[in-house]
C-alpha cells in the first residue's frame, strides 16, 4: 500500500494534472495506491481517478458528524464524496492542531461509523528516541487512540509509523529502525487482538521516503508500504516509489 499525502499543496487544477500524470505513468499493480489531497481538492481527485485502481483519502476530519463547527468537515461528508480512507493523527495535526490520543479515539469511531477506513498515524520525537522512550510512546498512541475498538473494526484500520524527526526533514529512519518499530507495533497489536489480526494489519512507513530509499524500507518484513509526503508531489518519484 502506498499513500500520497499532498498536505496543503496543489490547487484543484494542479491536483487534476498530478492525478492524470500519475494515472498515465502507472503500470498495472497489485498494490493499493491512495491519494490524499486537501479537502478542497477531494472531489476533483475523486472525479479524476474515476474507476481506476487509485483510491482517495482525506487528511483529517472532525469527530462529530454534523453541527455548529465552523470550518470543519465531517466523516459523513467525506463518505458522501465516495472516499475510501481518512488519515488521522498525522504528527502535523497533533502538533499544530493539538490533537491528542483521546480526540483521535473519537475521530476513529466517527470515520468507521461512516464505512470509511482509517490510516492512523503514530510517531516519536527525536528526543523520545534518544532517551529510549520511543517504543513506549508508540504503544501509548496505539493503546489510547485505537484499542477501544472491537476486534471486528481492525480490518478497517491501517497504521502509519511516522517518526516525527523524519517527516519532511530529509532524514529517513534506517531500515533497521523502521523494521524494529514495525515489529514492535505488530506485537502490540497482537497482544491486544491476537496474531491473526496483527499479521493482517498493514503498517506503513512514512518519513522522507524517496525513490532511492523506498526499496530498502519496503523489503523489511513488517513494512507493508509507505506514507509519502514530499516525494508524492512529483508523479515520477511517486511512481518510482510504488514500483519499489
Ligand atoms: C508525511 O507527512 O506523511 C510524510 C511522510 O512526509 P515526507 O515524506 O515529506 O517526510
Amino acid at each position: 500500500m502506498v499513500v500520497a499525502n499532498w498536505k496543503m499543496n496543489n490547487s484543484p487544477e494542479q491536483s487534476r494534472q498530478l492525478c492524470s500524470s500519475i494515472l498515465s505513468k502507472m503500470s498495472a499493480t497489485d498494490k493499493e495506491v491512495i491519494l490524499a489531497p486537501s479537502h478542497l481538492c477531494l472531489s476533483t481527485v475523486v472525479e479524476s481517478t474515476g474507476d481506476s485502481i487509485i483510491k482517495v483519502a482525506a487528511q483529517n476530519c472532525h469527530q462529530e458528524l454534523s453541527g455548529a463547527f465552523t470550518g470543519e468537515v465531517s466523516a459523513s461528508m467525506l463518505a458522501d464524496l465516495g472516499l475510501d480512507y481518512v488519515i488521522l493523527g498525522h504528527s502535523e495535526r497533533r502538533l499544530y492542531n493539538a490533537e491528542d490520543n483521546d480526540l483521535l479515539a473519537k475521530k476513529v469511531i466517527s470515520v468507521l461509523s461512516q464505512g470509511l477506513k482509517v490510516i492512523y498515524c503514530c510517531g516519536e520525537t527525536l528526543e523520545q528516541r534518544s532517551s529510549g522512550a520511543h517504543l513506549t510512546r508508540i504503544t501509548k498512541q496505539l493503546t489510547e487512540g485505537l484499542f477501544h475498538l472491537p476486534v471486528k473494526d481492525l480490518k478497517n484500520i491501517v497504521i502509519g509509523y511516522e517518526p516525527i524527526w523524519a517527516v519532511g526533514t530529509g532524514v529517513t529512519a534506517t531500515s533497521i529502525q523502521a523494521q524494529e518499530m514495525h515489529a514492535h507495533i505488530r506485537s502490540v497489536v497482537s497482544n491486544k487482538y491476537g496474531d491473526v489480526i496483527a499479521n493482517q494489519i498493514s503498517i506503513l512507513y512514512g518519513g522522507s521516503c524517496t525513490p532511492s530509499n523506498a526499496k530498502e524500507l519496503f523489503v523489511q518484513k513488517d513494512v507493508d508500504g509507505g506514507l509519502i509526503g514530499g516525494a508524492s508531489l512529483n508523479a515520477d518519484d511517486f511512481i518510482a516509489i510504488i514500483n519499489a
